[in-house]
């Protein structure tokens, strides 16, 4: 069988820790009582209500309460970089918000350096490569309920760009204001010439996906509610936007792999990636979601093509995209 389980272009720091390691920090650092069991730890992160988007949004509160010192975020980077490789990742961009990780006095620039810290030495010691994205923040009901955060995340995105950073994404709980309050955000991040992606069409409507094609990213998270309307769905095509796209994360609440639109979106021919999101809340790795879509019967071929989709994506460079496609070249000939 070929493994064509080899990028992964969407996949969330705090949403995919080893939660043995996330139990024990959350212990040492004391984000939980003391005398939590793993059992009841593991009860508290899966029993979150799933079925509500807003509310299944609250597990990240556990993890990034417990990632707030530099040597946490660097060790949870690394690890996470690790076990990618020892996967046979050749390459991954990892996201999370830096400025979810000041509560304790870090600064959202120390927070970012600790991640690309962590994942520089990964790099060092194995093969894999790592493009760290940064993430601005939906919160509150109004776009400038983070104003500044949002600002300074940019800011400290430019800073360590090409330093580690590769990129920058708009993350949370997308309907909690109208999407386009956000435009303004992405104008600065074009003129910083900063590449981006955007969550769009996850748990939102998908217009959304209309109204963040308009913020013109080079790639939307998800994107796949455009399936919605004929008129999304051909704005997806025209454009030819790579989508994020991470099935066992969207069809967590029902399990049904075949209600999911990615063979909707593979035969209209957009181009698709396949992703993890968060491996530790979808129970789930790059090489899993191959699998399951073996499963619904996608084709070693079209596997091959989403990951060379991504490879093309990618906020990598030109000499490291192409390193990739002989690997994945060679991977087929073999
Ligand atoms: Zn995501």
């Amino acid at each position: 069988m070929k493994n064509y389980a080899r990028t992964e272009l969407h996949l969330h720091l705090d949403g995919s820790l080893n939660i043995q390691w996330l139990y024990n920090k959350s212990l040492e650092r004391k984000t939980i009582e003391p005398n939590t069991s793993f059992q009841d730890f593991y009860n508290t992160l899966f029993s979150i209500n799933q079925l509500e988007h807003k509310e299944s949004l609250k597990k990240f509160d556990i993890t990034c309460d417990c990632l707030q010192y530099y040597e946490d975020l660097f060790e949870a980077s690394y690890l996470l970089a690790c076990r990618l490789d020892d996967m046979g990742i050749y390459y991954a961009e990892i996201r999370f918000a830096s400025q979810q990780h000041c509560k304790k006095g870090l600064s959202q620039l120390e927070a970012l350096q600790a991640v690309v810290d962590g994942a520089q030495k990964a790099m060092e010691e194995r093969e894999i490569r790592i493009g760290i994205i940064n993430c601005l923040m939906h919160k509150g009901d109004s776009a400038l309920f983070n104003d500044k955060e949002n600002r300074e995340t940019i800011k400290v995105t430019k800073e360590l760009l090409s330093k580690g950073v590769v990129g920058i994404d708009l993350a949370g709980y997308e309907n909690n204001c109208d999407f386009n309050e956000y435009a303004y955000l992405y104008e600065i991040i074009h003129k910083e010439n900063i590449p981006c992606t955007i969550h769009a069409g996850e748990m939102g409507n998908g217009e959304n996906v209309l109204k963040a094609l308009a913020m013109k990213p080079d790639r939307i998270g998800h994107g796949v509610n455009c399936i919605q309307d004929e008129k999304y769905l051909q704005a997806v095509i025209d454009t030819r936007i790579p989508l994020e796209v991470c099935v066992s994360s969207n069809v967590k609440r029902s399990n049904n792999y075949a209600a999911h639109p990615i063979r909707q979106l593979l035969e209209r021919g957009v181009k698709v990636t396949i992703n993890s999101d968060n491996m530790m809340f979808s129970n789930t790795s790059n090489f899993n979601e191959h699998d399951r879509l073996r499963m619904l019967g996608v084709s070693d071929e079209t596997l091959k093509q989403c990951t060379l989709n991504a490879i093309e994506a990618s906020f990598a460079s030109e000499d490291l995209k192409q390193i990739l496609k002989n690997k994945i070249e060679k991977e087929a000939i073999n």
